[in-house]
């Protein structure tokens, strides 16, 4: 492949921070832009002063709500807090960040030429009526609650990209991106895979929200960097889903956890946050067919990494 210039926003979060390094190791340019909100250079571990040294990585810190000037040749749009407890923080920001942020980038792209992939979510589909998820499916989504300036926030960002390449030709890439998860996920996150594993590593008990049968599909970083990396290089403009098909429910992704900590853990229940997804799981046919997508990390091989990351990251075994 080419060796391009590329910008990463959101660069210095989990997603972010592994699409960065992959990038450079290609022998890509590579511009990481984040405002910081849930990212840190620290993401960037021991790779950090060689990062700095290369001449060929910047780090520029930036909010994507504020238009920016860069020549680039591609830029992957991953800005914005993907967690619950980090979107629903600051609601009206992150619906900003999504609509706002997105036109800004899209706007760039279409300056200086460049393509661009727009990272959307599963969450497009909302609480889904069909299972497992076809990227037809149009979805089932509360407008108007708590998850809502993330959800709409990431329709309307599709929407614009999808106007963008209709009205300017603009040449985008949309991958809808199911849940993920790996190292430099931070402790604090607030999603499923940091809080088990956290409060498994802290002796606390596992905090299980509802009666914990509802399921989801967990893909491990590197198999979607994969697919970003695949769909970037064709020259497909709609969506397409990408993750993992394994789907399972949350008491067995503790049972998992348990294996892999090995020693046992103890349950909570507290109360299912308001429009909690039942069930979620990718239909990966078309990245199967498009990009020949096999996301290839079981579980339990991620999960090691994962609880390998987070044992140094609390100083605990
Ligand atoms: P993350 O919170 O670790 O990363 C988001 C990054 O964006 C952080 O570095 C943050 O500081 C930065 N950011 C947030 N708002 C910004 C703004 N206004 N300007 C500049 N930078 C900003 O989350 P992640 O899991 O790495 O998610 C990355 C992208 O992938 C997000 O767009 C998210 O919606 C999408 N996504 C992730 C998942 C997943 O399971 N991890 C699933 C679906 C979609
Ligand atoms: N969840 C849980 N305990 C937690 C955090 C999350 O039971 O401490 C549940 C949550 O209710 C949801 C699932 O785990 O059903 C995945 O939640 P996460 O926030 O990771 O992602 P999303 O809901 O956006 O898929």
């Amino acid at each position: 492949m080419a060796r391009k210039v590329v910008l990463v926003t959101g660069g210095a979060g989990f997603i972010g921070s592994h699409l960065c390094l992959r990038l450079f190791d290609e022998g890509n340019r590579v511009i990481c832009l984040d405002n910081y909100f849930t990212g840190r250079r620290e993401n960037f571990g021991d790779r950090y002063i060689e990062l700095l040294h290369s001449g060929r990585f910047e780090f520029i810190r930036h909010d994507v709500i504020e238009p920016i000037m860069l020549e680039v040749e591609e830029i992957y749009h991953l800005a914005c807090p993907a967690s619950p407890v980090h979107y629903q923080y600051n609601p009206v920001k992150t619906i900003k960040t999504n609509v706002v942020g997105t036109y800004n980038m899209l706007g760039l792209a279409k300056r200086v030429k460049a393509r661009i992939l727009l990272a959307s979510t599963s969450e497009v589909y909302g609480d889904p009526e069909m299972h497992p998820q076809k990227e037809t499916y149009w979805g089932n989504v509360n407008p108007i609650g708590i998850r809502s300036c993330y959800d709409e926030g990431k329709r309307a960002a599709e929407t614009l990209a999808m106007d963008y390449h209709r009205q300017h030709k603009l040449d985008i890439r949309l991958p809808r991106i199911f849940n993920t998860y790996g190292p430099n996920m931070s402790v604090d996150d607030g999603r499923v895979m940091s809080n088990f594993i956290c409060q498994a590593l802290r002796g606390q008990p596992i905090t299980i929200y509802g009666d914990g049968k509802q399921t989801r599909s967990f893909c491990y970083v590197a198999d979607l960097i994969e697919g970003f990396r695949r769909l970037m290089e064709t020259n497909f403009h709609e969506p397409v889903n990408l993750g993992n098909d394994s789907e399972i429910d949350m008491l067995q992704l503790v049972e998992a956890i348990q294996k892999g900590i090995g020693r046992p853990l103890q349950v909570i229940h507290e109360e299912l946050p308001q429009d909690d997804p039942v069930r979620r799981r990718p239909d990966l046919t078309r990245a199967r067919e498009l990009l020949d997508y096999r996301p290839s990390i079981p579980l339990e091989e991620g999960l090691k990494h994962t609880i390998r990351f987070f044992q140094a990251q609390l100083g605990v075994d």
